[in-house]
């Protein structure tokens, strides 16, 4: 032992002071020793410096500050991305947060007919509703989409062929890749046509005594423009019934209403796959749909009751408070005259430019006494819908833009606030993109900025 080692009080010691006592009152005795102990092995390791025990006892403190906050927390997301995966892809709308809650605290009727007292099925809560909406015989939803994907190929699929496009085998990211997804399920993919076209000769040609069924992958997250060919879905569907074999489309970010009616970008819907000839179609619950995340399947009976047999489903099934938050969100769907104004997700990627721009103008003001070194400006941007739906930015959008030196430093000291606020570094400026602040978020917004550090750095020339 050396002299300065012998100079740190021991564990007993530390914890005989009030100081501790306030620290075992609110973290409980297990959690603050443990904190103490790694403390005191830190300033052992480190034998330059062993400080007075209140010094110990405050950094002991802010470990365990650290350990018990919540490290997922509410953020202000102005990337300018509305379904931003990273930071939880959809809002749900209050009342479907609500619901989930209330099943979660209680006990429910998750299973349970309370007319028969008997069992009950769980996709039970959102089946009729998915028929209604779809037009589908038959529903069922599973953990998210990948899980949906997985699902279909391994019940119709396992041990034989499947052909798609080679302009369809995307990744979507986060490791999400066709290819190996369709491994993972135990389907062998044959690909079909080349990177720009595909014919329908080319399906009709990787038909075989082995092939399955035939999948469409919906091109997401990305475009083939110039010299292309794809095969319709009609086509697809037509050329698989010829053969005996069922067509299943992943859709990616169906949605249940046409948003080319709000002026957004139409997106394939559900319905309307089934229209043109698919059997099985899957979609994601939290993108476009703007509910919880789930894997939602729709299509022929037969193949749906496939599905739910297989005992993967078990494996990949919806827990009971994002079903009730998924069956909320469908019953929102059945009044379409009112969505826009009752799904968070569809009211942020409609939102009036003119709107936003009011919003990033209240901003600036707040802001701009902040950072008397910075030019702090509004200024137009585009946002992105996200969620690989519709890859180009494409919604007219105003920003809240600050210029000067050390943009990472900047945009780390916004990051560092009690809530978050993330915003993206572009063109020699951070762009705090004001689509997915709302009216009457701006006055928390006011507050949470209070211990914002001032930001200096050289005056703009
Ligand atoms: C997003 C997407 C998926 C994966 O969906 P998750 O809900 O993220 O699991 C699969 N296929 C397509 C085409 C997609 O766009």
């Amino acid at each position: 032992m050396t002299t300065t080692e012998s100079k740190l009080p021991s564990v007993d010691a530390l914890l005989r002071l009030p100081a501790a006592a306030v620290l075992v009152e609110r973290f409980g005795r297990a959690a603050t020793l443990a904190a103490l102990r790694d403390e005191l092995a830190e300033r052992r390791r480190n034998r330059a410096f062993h400080p007075p025990p209140p010094v110990l006892l405050d950094a002991a403190a802010d470990a365990l500050e650290r350990r018990f906050r919540a490290t997922q927390r509410p953020v202000f997301n102005l990337t300018g991305t509305v379904l931003h995966t990273n930071l939880g892809r959809a809002p749900l709308p209050p009342e479907a947060a609500a619901a989930a809650a209330l099943v979660m605290r209680e006990a429910s009727t998750l299973e349970y007919d309370v007319e028969t007292g008997r069992r009950g099925e769980r996709d039970d809560h959102v089946r009729a509703l998915l028929r209604d909406l779809t037009g589908a015989e038959d529903a069922t939803v599973v953990n998210n989409n990948a899980a949906a994907v997985l699902l279909i190929l391994n019940t119709l699929a396992l041990g034989r062929e499947v052909p798609v496009s080679r302009g369809e085998l995307i990744e979507i990211g986060g490791s999400f890749r066709m290819p190996d997804i369709m491994a993972r399920a135990g389907a062998q993919l044959v690909e079909v046509g080349t990177t720009n076209r595909t014919h329908a000769r080319d399906f009709e040609a990787a038909i075989g005594a082995r092939t399955a069924l035939l999948l469409r992958v919906h091109q997401a997250n990305y475009a083939i423009a110039g010299f292309t060919a794809s095969v319709s879905l009609e086509r697809l569907a037509a050329i698989a019934h010829a053969a005996g074999l069922p067509c299943v489309e992943d859709l990616g970010s169906g949605s249940l209403v046409d948003l080319a009616s709000w002026g957004l970008p139409h997106e394939p819907m559900p319905g309307q796959s089934l229209a043109a000839g698919a059997d099985l179609i899957c979609f994601s619950g939290d993108k476009l749909l703007g509910g919880p995340q789930a894997g939602l399947i729709v299509g022929r009976a037969g193949l749906i009751q496939a599905l739910n047999a297989n005992p993967l489903k078990r494996a990949l099934r919806l827990d009971k408070g994002r079903l009730a938050a998924l069956a909320h969100v469908l019953r929102l769907h059945l009044d379409p005259d009112r969505l826009r104004e009752r799904l968070p997700a569809l009211r942020l990627l409609t939102r009036p430019a003119a709107e936003i721009r009011a919003v990033a103008e209240r901003l600036a003001a707040l802001v701009t006494p902040r950072f008397p070194d910075r030019r702090v400006a509004v200024a137009e941007c585009r946002s992105q819908i996200g969620s690989g739906a519709l890859p180009v930015d494409l919604l007219p959008s105003f920003a809240v833009t600050i210029e000067g030196a050390d943009l990472p430093a900047l945009a780390r000291s916004w990051r560092a606030l009690p809530r978050p606020v993330i915003g993206r570094i572009a063109g020699g400026r951070l762009w705090l993109d004001c689509r997915c602040l709302e009216v009457d978020a701006l006055q928390a917004f006011a507050k949470n900025m209070t211990t914002l550090a001032i930001g200096n750095g050289p005056p703009v020339p």
